[in-house]
């Protein structure tokens, strides 16, 4: 059986068989991500298509379709997660995770950061402050503070911050829990 689809793309010219075919699970779990993206995309353009031309049958098999697309792909990803490998915490490297990240943009994070010469200058969030004391060196990527005598890098800062330990502080601004 010929099933005639209006919109050029890959499904042009293929038999209703065909397209059945391709419903099938074991095929779209072949797919990898960026294929079940492209062919999604395709589903949504003879979807469009068949709800433009009015075509009863064509609409209620393109739905189907992008169910069953939309499926494989959540299936992927939840597959995809489980088999992410974990990070232990403790084995990121502290150095990384510092030269990787801007001193100023992290504690600019917490408070505004002026820039003053070679230095930026701001309140120190951890205690109400009500003359900036807090002086942030891009160049020595280190912290200081007059009011409450506390310095160091931007582990230190996390540390004291949120009253967490150094593996803690390198996790977290690693991004890991
Ligand atoms: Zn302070």
């Amino acid at each position: 059986m010929n099933y005639p689809v209006k919109l050029a793309g890959i499904f042009k010219g293929r038999s209703m068989d065909f397209l059945f075919d391709m419903i099938d699970v074991a095929y779209l779990e072949r797919c990898t991500m960026e294929g079940l993206k492209r062919t999604k995309h395709h589903a949504e353009l003879e979807l469009h298509s068949a709800e433009f031309w009015n075509n009863d049958a064509d609409f209620v098999f393109f739905t189907e379709y992008l169910e069953a697309v939309n499926c494989a792909i959540s299936r992927k990803r939840y597959d995809e997660r489980k088999t992410r490998p974990i990070i232990n915490s403790s084995r990121i490297p502290a150095a990384d995770v510092k030269e990787r990240l801007d001193i100023v943009a992290v504690i600019g994070e917490y408070t505004d950061l002026r820039k003053t010469g070679n230095r930026f200058t701001g309140s120190c969030p951890l205690h109400p402050d009500l003359n900036p004391s807090l002086i942030v060196y891009p160049d020595q990527q280190s912290w200081w503070c007059y009011s409450c005598n506390k310095g160091g890098d931007i582990f230190d800062f996390i540390q004291e911050y949120d009253k967490i330990t150094f593996p803690e502080a390198v996790s977290k601004l690693a991004g890991v829990r």
